[in-house]
């Protein structure tokens, strides 16, 4: 902590009075100087007021320097305080267990000032250094955290929607007077509609964890792209009724792919032509070299389409263009396009709102 004046803030915990007041005198030239004589006070202003550095005798009442260290190195946030330890000559036995338990450094008594002081100005260097180190850890996890509880809010939002839905129908369904029987057929599909939308968000969600633990496992391998989607293609027909996926393809590109994240992003790119193209059956792959050493892949539908100044985003972590219609997590593209990032390709999209969509990726060729 640097308070008001800039100076760094040294917590120094001894109980001798005498000790304390010289030590006091000597560090205020340079620092701000909290002083305390008691363990306990000490740990709570370590708390408290997150000093740069800390000082303390071994010995002390209740709670001792070591207990002390211990507690400070287990707190987080103040856990990389430098702690340098004040001793007697005839104690070398704390001052290893000091040591050992993550003390930076030890004095031994009678202090030398200028000793103590060289030895001060080092840590706090140091400790710059770790200080710079814990706080870009702290946002990092603050940021993930972040992420989590959005994609927590998320997933049960679009589930609860169906969910509901589905309850709805089943209380209608569960009614005795209910006797038509053409109603109640019509209850029962309705219900299955809402099972079908929860499956694919469960999937999704499957997919996405899948996604996460396979990312360091899997391994690069040739592949030949054509062949490759043709053998997707075939796999996938059999879950869409209404849908017709064809290909065209330049044949013998050879890409160094993951087979497990290129099999990802165009199953999602088709999976999302499909979902995004209600009204129209067509869903066509384009594979070609784009002659700057890259094969170019094109996933192409006629369905909703997308609104101009929304395209730049559709690639962004969590954004839907149109989050009410259609539901989902607004997270298959931004996978996407971090996988095709790995293989040093390029993804993007082209779309007219109301008349159709592309998405395009890029992946760098392999000769021979
Ligand atoms: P999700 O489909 O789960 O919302 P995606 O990351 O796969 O998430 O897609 C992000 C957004 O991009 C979607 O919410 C949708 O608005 C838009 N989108 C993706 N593919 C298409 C497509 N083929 N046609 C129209 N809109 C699309």
């Amino acid at each position: 902590m640097k308070p008001v004046n800039n100076r760094e803030l040294i917590l120094l915990v001894e109980d001798s009075s005498y000790m304390r007041h010289y030590l006091t005198d000597l560090l205020s030239a340079h620092y701000n100087v909290r002083a305390t004589e008691n363990g306990t006070e000490a740990f709570r202003l370590a708390i408290e007021l997150s000093p740069s550095l800390i000082i303390s005798d071994i010995i002390l009442p209740g709670i001792n320097g070591l207990d002390l260290l211990t507690m400070v190195r287990s707190q987080r946030e103040i856990a990389k305080v430098p702690f340098i330890l004040l001793s007697s000559r005839t104690d070398e036995e704390s001052i290893v267990k000091g040591l050992e338990t993550g003390a930076d450094d030890y004095l031994l008594k009678p202090i030398r000032a200028p000793q103590l002081l060289a030895k001060i100005k080092t840590h706090l260097e140091l400790y710059h250094f770790r200080r710079k180190e814990l706080e870009n850890e702290l946002q990092a996890e603050k940021n993930n955290n972040e992420q989590k509880d959005r994609f927590i809010e998320i997933a049960s939002h679009e589930l609860k929607t169906p969910l509901t839905s589905l309850y709805g129908y089943m209380q209608l369904l569960d009614d005795p007077d209910l006797t038509d029987d053409q109603l109640r057929q019509f209850y029962v599909k309705k219900s299955l509609d809402q099972l079908k939308v929860m499956t694919n968000l469960v999937n999704n969600l499957t997919n996405i964890t899948k996604f996460q633990l396979q990312h360091v496992l899997d391994d690069f391998s040739r592949i030949e792209i054509s062949e490759f989607i043709e053998g997707i293609i075939n796999k996938l027909q059999s879950n869409y009724v209404f849908h017709q996926l064809s290909i065209e393809a330049e044949k013998g590109l050879s890409v160094k792919a993951s087979p497990f994240h290129l099999e990802q992003v165009i199953g999602n790119y088709i999976s999302n032509a499909v979902k995004y193209s209600p009204d129209s059956e067509v869903v066509k792959v384009v594979v070609r070299n784009n002659g700057n050493g890259f094969a170019e892949v094109c996933v192409k539908d006629r369905g909703i389409g997308i609104p101009k100044e929304k395209i730049k985003n559709l690639f962004k972590r969590f954004y839907r263009a149109d989050p009410i219609k259609i539901s989902g997590f607004g997270l298959g593209l931004y996978h996407c396009a971090e996988i095709i990032k790995n293989h040093g390709g390029r993804t993007w999209a082209e779309s007219a709102y109301g008349v159709g969509s592309s998405f395009y990726f890029t992946i760098p060729l392999k000769e021979g």
